[in-house]
């Protein structure tokens, strides 16, 4: 799964015995700037008191009335007066430690330069794309240069009092550190030149014609394997280079796939994601990724996960291409893991060793014959090829661990065999919705917002979820029960 070089935002022992050193220093300095203010008002002091003496002597007069404490009536400022204080800037990369060693290395966030943000003036609305859940897209020109973008303005939440919102924050964080051709290129950040009037953040985002949801609910006939394997290439580099890059993005899903006219995939809306480390945190957020892309591993409550969950999403947006439906589209949380259970069969401790030991999987009450415990993805997609069904299989494995990682996607076997993926450049062209009239609102359910609260899955009865299933091929409806 993910490699096991260190990670630069991982919270490891190296960095608590840099942050206790760094503390260390800081409370050295402290003490040598007082000491170095306490002698200088000594001799201010003594300086003071020689004057006085000499003006009394001078001039004598009664002696000045003493206080009940016997300190002077206005209390004299210990702090040293600007500009005498011996602090220096350090420029130096290591880190004298007051005993004379030399110590690590410090290493400085480069938080960039500040630069003041264009004002969103600078383009030109041309129409209005899609409101998503954190922000508005639409296309605009740039008034200069001519080029057509998508500018996205976010939407700011009063949990966040007013501010930018987290999830703003987070996508502008991790688009920035992002550089991938299959990943969609924030050009800058605008602003509103009225900073008074709410809604003034808008990321501008190179253009894409299309997403993959708009084309599978719009095109006549399905994709051809050729072009489903360079789609599925496509994203599974992209997200190869996230995890590489100890990004999570825990939101894939059709409608955040991006195509352009020359075939070219693009992964959007980092609003769901996160720098990791690895080990990843303990405690990571449960409530993410839209329902029907989510893992049974989230769905069971995990608080750890790791890249399995993207490559979870992957294998839903894989069946996603083959049908062109969502292809697990459950009303809510349980019936989701009811759809996955269906599907991928009831996980056993054979096949999913310690899932059992997950918040919501304790209570669970699930059917105890073995027919099923099999995987019925295979029977669902007869016609694919063996590989993949393979890839797909493992894709949806319930167990997070035998899921293939990003970069072993890249080189499954179905992407070798015939028909060979098809080139980018001869990919079919669509009409574009996004350069025409705003996209109609979709019924699909979106990813979750921050604050929501997860679904208690403690106690549901699963047990009678395949009753009747030796007759009918597993997949009829049943109904779930909460106990
Ligand atoms: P949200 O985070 O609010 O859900 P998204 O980033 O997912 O917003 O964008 C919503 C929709 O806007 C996408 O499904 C896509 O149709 C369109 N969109 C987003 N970014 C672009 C872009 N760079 N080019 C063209 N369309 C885009």
């Amino acid at each position: 799964m993910a490699s096991k070089a260190k990670s630069r935002w991982a919270d490891d022992e190296q960095d608590a015995e840099l942050e206790a050193q760094r503390r260390k220093e800081k409370e050295e300095k402290k003490r040598l700037k007082a000491e170095k203010a306490k002698k200088l008002e000594a001799e201010k002091q003594a300086r003071e008191a020689a004057e006085a003496a000499a003006t009394t002597r001078r001039h004598p007069s009664p002696s000045p009335p003493e206080t009940n404490s016997g300190h002077p009536a206005k209390r004299r400022k210990l702090s040293p007066e600007r500009g005498t204080t011996t602090t220096q800037t350090q420029s130096s990369t290591t880190i004298a430690n007051g005993t004379g060693e030399k110590t690590h290395k410090l290493l400085r966030f480069d938080g960039g330069a500040f630069r003041k943000a264009r004002s969103v003036e600078n383009y030109d609305k041309l129409n209005d794309i899609e409101e998503g859940s954190y922000g508005w897209v639409s296309r605009a020109r740039d008034i200069s240069t001519g080029e057509v973008v998508a500018l996205k303005r976010l939407k700011l939440n009063p949990k966040d009092r007013g501010g930018v919102p987290v999830t703003g924050l987070r996508e502008i964080q991790v688009l920035k550190a992002c550089d991938h051709r299959n990943i969609v290129h924030l050009k800058e950040i605008v602003v509103n030149d009225d900073t008074s009037r709410l809604e003034s953040i808008f990321l501008v985002m190179e253009f894409l014609e299309h997403d993959l949801k708009s084309i599978l609910e719009d095109m006549p006939n399905p994709f051809l394997q050729s072009e489903i394997k360079t789609l599925l290439l496509q994203l599974a580099a992209g997200t190869a280079y996230l995890h590489e890059n100890w990004i999570l993005h825990r939101d894939l899903k059709t409608s955040n796939l991006l195509l352009n006219n020359r075939g070219q995939l693009k992964i959007a809306d980092f609003g769901m994601a996160r720098f990791v480390g690895d080990p990843p945190p303990q405690k990571l957020t449960q409530l993410v990724v839209t329902l029907w892309y989510r893992s049974p591993e989230l769905l069971l409550g995990t608080p750890t996960y790791n890249t399995a969950v993207d490559t979870w999403s992957i294998g839903c947006i894989f069946g996603e291409l083959l049908t062109r439906e969502p292809l697990l589209q459950g009303k809510n949380e349980v019936d989701q893991l009811t759809k996955i259970f269906e599907l991928c069969g009831i996980p056993t401790e054979e096949t999913w060793p310690g899932f059992r030991r997950l918040p919501n999987a304790k209570g669970l009450r699930l059917p105890q014959n073995s027919t099923t415990t099999n995987s019925l993805v295979r029977a669902r997609f007869p016609t694919l090829p063996s590989a993949g069904a393979a890839l797909l299989n493992s894709l949806l494995a319930l167990d997070p661990e035998k899921r293939p990682s990003a970069k072993q996607i890249l080189a499954h076997e179905y992407f070798k065999q015939d028909p060979k993926p098809k080139q980018e450049a001869f990919f079919p062209t669509y009409p574009s919705k996004a350069g025409q009239e705003r996209r109609r609102k979709r019924e699909t359910p979106n990813a979750p917002l921050r604050g929501e609260k997860a679904v208690d899955l403690g106690h549901v009865d699963f047990s009678g979820i395949f009753a009747g299933r030796e007759k009918e091929e597993r997949g009829a409806g049943f109904a779930l029960r909460m106990v």
